[in-house]
């Protein structure tokens, strides 16, 4: 059953909000204990909303349940972020794109696993819960929406994952589980009740079973909010209005297609293959600026991730530690983030910090902007030519965890090989799931736009998914 027709049977009262939301719930217990998908699973609140989802029957999403990845605010719900530091920290408010859903009935029922502050790619750089995949409880569900992804996966019952991206966080574990996951353009949808990441970078997305769903979901969260300074002020648009992409043109950047593992080639070659057979013409694109995506975005990134993480003291949020007499408060703060971050996040600061100290600035962080603009300036050369570009997600499919623990932090970071430009560029993309590896294990295609042509991913998406379905 799909969104719109679970919605209209709540709407017309054949089905009960309450009687499902408490299914679900048992169900989602069930499967977070083997999966670890939640950090926590909201039932009262849950149950609370469905009793006025059945008094009210109204809205787009009305009795839907929904997973928000845990670094976006749910009023009166823990929000950790991932990390041990946020443990206990209950805003008292909603998340922009949250209180969207929630004003078309959409039912929240818990909030999901991640790396902590998004700092990953596999979802195990975090001290509260590891998300396992889908497919192989021994693999990643990827990260850093990890447990997102994950549960939208393994929900046999109609479903709404919500993540974010700095750099890669939707797509990664979006390809990793099988699902659809989008990634906005900067500043589409509202910041507002993010826990910040890197603050130039960060979109929260859809995560869903199909296409349509993702569309909807778009329609909804998507819009100005004058509580985000960043947010854009574009025009309204109805992205289930698919359009029809005969005569579209896509790119293939060449350089997003080297060190691919075999299967992922073969099955993106297949992709395009399907797709020429709807009349999609593809030419080869050449992005001169690839090699510098990863040092650029992980400068920026650490960059202002060390400036937002100094806010948390263990005074105003989240965890604290006794605070004795003899204590000073500069003793105080470091023994409260030495014992509540973990390595990555150590790491990150320490990076960060120093690579925006007065003396390196311009060396590095400047730096770094700058070759961002020429970034940008790469792919917006790209799309006078092409109206999409196709690649792979990942490189590969799901690594094991035993495969990731011998990763050293460069080698991690280089997983985001093919996700971070688009990010860096705030230039929309969707992963798009197009069958498995010989493990069975699932793989996915990108298809990126200019900035605000969401409409044209959307289509791309929905044309193959609608082929493959024949
Ligand atoms: N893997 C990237 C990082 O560690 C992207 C994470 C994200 O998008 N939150 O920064």
């Amino acid at each position: 059953m799909d969104i719109e027709e679970y919605v209209n049977k709540i709407k017309s009262k054949k089905l009960n909000a309450v009687n499902t939301i408490k299914k679900v719930i048992s169900k989602v217990k069930e499967l977070n204990k083997e999966y670890n998908c939640f950090i926590t699973i909201c039932e009262d609140e849950a149950l609370e909303q469905a009793r006025l989802v059945d008094k009210n029957r109204k809205g787009r999403l009305a009795g839907v349940p929904v997973s928000v990845k845990d670094a976006i605010c749910v009023k009166n719900v823990q929000a950790t972020a991932g990390s041990k530091m946020l443990e206990g920290y209950v805003p008292p408010f909603d998340a922009t794109v949250i209180q969207r859903l929630k004003d078309e009935g959409a039912i929240i029922i818990g909030k999901t696993s991640q790396d902590a502050f998004g700092f990953g790619s596999f979802s195990v750089n975090t001290n509260m819960s590891v998300p396992k995949n889908p497919f192989d409880k021994n693999r990643s569900a990827g990260g850093s929406s990890g447990g997102t992804a994950c549960v939208t996966q393994l929900a046999d019952f109609p479903h709404i994952g919500i993540g974010e991206s700095t750099g890669g966080s939707i797509s990664a574990p979006s390809s990793f589980c099988g699902v659809y996951g989008l990634t906005p353009t900067y500043g589409l949808n509202s910041r507002y009740g993010l826990i910040d990441y890197g603050n130039s970078l960060d979109k929260i997305g859809p995560i869903c079973k199909s296409t349509h769903d993702t569309a909807l979901v778009l329609n909804i969260i998507s819009g100005n909010d004058p509580r985000d300074q960043t947010s854009l002020n574009s025009k309204k648009i109805d992205y289930t209005k698919f359009e029809d992409i005969k005569n579209y043109t896509i790119g293939l950047p060449k350089q997003y297609f080297q060190n691919i593992s075999p299967s992922v080639k073969k099955s993106v070659e297949e992709v395009i293959s399907v797709l020429k057979k709807l009349g999609i013409r593809f030419v080869e694109v050449d992005l001169k600026t690839t090699k510098y995506h990863i040092p650029a975005y992980y400068l920026i990134a650490m960059c202002e991730a060390s400036t937002n993480l100094a806010k948390l003291d263990g005074v105003r949020y989240g965890s604290r530690t006794s605070f004795t007499d003899s204590d000073n408060y500069n003793d105080y703060y470091t023994s409260v983030r030495s014992k509540n971050f973990c390595a990555e996040t150590k790491r990150r600061i320490i990076i960060g910090t120093f690579a925006r100290m007065s003396g390196y600035r311009s060396q590095y962080y400047l730096k770094a902007m700058k070759v961002r603009t020429l970034i940008i300036n790469d792919y917006k050369k790209a799309f006078e030519k092409v109206d999409c570009l196709l690649s792979p997600t990942m490189m590969f499919t799901a690594p094991r965890f035993d495969e990731i623990e011998k990763l050293d932090p460069l080698q991690e970071y280089q997983s985001d090989l093919l996700t971070c430009g688009p990010n860096l560029a705030g230039i929309p993309m969707i992963n798009v799931p197009c069958g498995k590896d010989e493990n069975g294990l699932p793989i996915g295609f990108h298809i990126i736009a200019d900035h605000l042509n969401e409409l044209k991913i959307l289509s791309v998406a929905n044309a193959y998914e609608e082929a493959m379905k024949k």
